[in-house]
């Protein structure tokens, strides 16, 4: 972590902070001295995490939530697409477990002929990360240029970076001070956080995947609905065309969670052969990201666009040349169990019978986060297959394996006695809540 030299800056930070931790709002000059601040190195790593924890604790308005965006939407480069023809449309989730929606829609929207430049972020907190799961595809490059990716979403319609140091580089470095200090939980940094992110890349339309539930960072539907209505507002403010979609993340999403096994999964849907929640959730969102791309007049017609492209191909074609373009290997598209190497896995058993009623994503996030941590560079094969979900029937069969790297014995056992504790079983089933929750539009 740096540390910031004393100093007047560092006097009037302590203030600021202070303001916050009492409860008062901060005016926008104050919150982009702030940013320009950290990103200069007059504010250390731990007076933002003070202020972070700070506003976790007491909010901030709007007016300071669209301050916080702009400042950290202006600490690099905001692209300029317009040289592309057509509306570009990109797409966020606010973090899921499972979820590896990214990796089907992007292609499929592109397929369809509508631009998806594609800014993604790596895990936080007990969810997974785009980049996280593109990276393990052998000799793929997250990290373009602005120009580099300007030019590829201009050739093949699409392109998914990392966060560069170039655009919302204040994001990148808050987003990871907030993964280390449990400041992840909160409307106004995550509205920030995202919309910062999405008006640097440039695109003109938006859809945002709000997750809500136990695996969500918002697990109240209030409060999810209320990040959904922030993050449309700071949007429609900049002139973008946003939709929100509040979607539910109790359980996770489709049947593996991990990097290597989503890769595998996402190929699988793309092959039209994926889990129906997966299947459905990718429908949903591609539907409405032709609707906001000018392709299809209702949701349900971007939908059964979708499901076209699914169907013909066109969606798998596109992302093997994404991979393409961005120095991957492209036969994984064509074998995705390559990019597992050498692994080993342990069955998590019940030894009760009756219906699944709890799922908890949360728990399977953090549980594979350890094993990822304990297998180190080895970390992209970790995963869970998750052999049963809620409101199927379970006994004597394993509900799930837990896969590691050969010789992650003792993690893997570990991580298998864990994830036993995240599910519950009963007599009878319950109905699970409804995938697509709410639209904010
Ligand atoms: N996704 C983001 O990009 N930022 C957050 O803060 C949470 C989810």
């Amino acid at each position: 972590m740096s540390s910031a030299t004393p100093g007047p800056a560092s006097v009037v930070v302590t203030e600021i902070i202070a303001r916050k931790r009492d409860g008062k709002a901060l005016t926008p000059e104050e919150i982009s001295s702030v940013v320009a601040g950290l990103m200069r190195g007059a504010v250390s790593d731990a007076q933002m995490a003070a202020l972070l924890m700070a506003t976790v604790l007491r909010g901030m308005s709007e007016e300071e939530t669209a301050a916080l965006t702009q400042a950290m939407l202006h600490s690099g480069e905001v692209l300029d697409l317009s040289s592309i023809a057509g509306l570009k449309v990109d797409k966020h989730s606010t973090g899921g477990v499972g979820d590896k929606t990214t990796l089907v829609v992007a292609p499929l929207v592109a397929a369809l002929g509508v631009p998806v430049p594609k800014m993604s972020g790596r895990a936080l907190g007990h969810t997974g990360g785009t980049i996280d799961k593109l990276e393990c595809i052998p000799g793929l490059r997250t990290d373009l240029s602005p120009a580099r990716f300007r030019q590829q979403v201009a050739e093949i319609g699409v392109a998914i970076a990392s966060q560069s140091d170039r655009m919302a580089p204040a994001d990148k470095r808050i987003y990871a001070l907030r993964d280390a200090t449990a400041t992840v939980e909160s409307v106004p940094l995550i509205a920030a956080s995202v919309m910062s992110k999405k008006l640097a890349a440039g695109a003109d339309a938006l859809v945002l995947d709000v997750k809500v539930g136990e695996g969500a960072f918002m697990a109240q539907r209030q409060q999810a609905r209320a990040l959904a209505e922030m993050m449309v507002r700071i949007g429609r403010g900049a002139g973008k065309r946003v939709v929100a979609l509040v979607t539910a993340m109790d359980q996770p999403l489709g049947r593996t969670v991990g990097d290597a096994l989503e890769v595998g999964e996402a190929v699988e849907t793309l092959h039209g052969q994926g889990p129906e929640d997966f299947t459905d959730l990718c429908g949903i969102v591609a539907g409405y990201m032709l609707l906001v791309g000018g392709k299809a007049a209702t949701p349900e017609e971007g939908r059964r666009g979708a499901q076209e492209a699914l169907r013909s191909g066109a969606g798998l074609a596109k992302l093997r040349e994404l991979v393409r373009a961005q120095g991957g290997a492209p036969e994984v598209v064509d074998d995705p169990s390559r990019l597992l190497g050498d692994t080993e896995c342990r069955a998590v058993s019940l030894a009760q019978e009756g219906h699944l009623v709890r799922l908890d994503a949360r728990q399977v996030g953090l549980v594979l986060r350890q094993l990822k941590e304990a297998a180190g560079p080895r970390k992209a094969c970790c995963g869970v297959l998750l052999l049963a979900k809620c409101g199927e029937k379970v006994g004597d069969a394993p509900v799930a394996r837990v896969i590691g790297p050969r010789g992650a014995g003792a993690a893997l056992e570990e991580a298998a006695r864990a994830l036993a504790g995240a599910y519950g079983v009963a007599g009878e089933p319950v109905t699970g809540a409804a995938l697509l929750q709410e639209v904010i539009a």
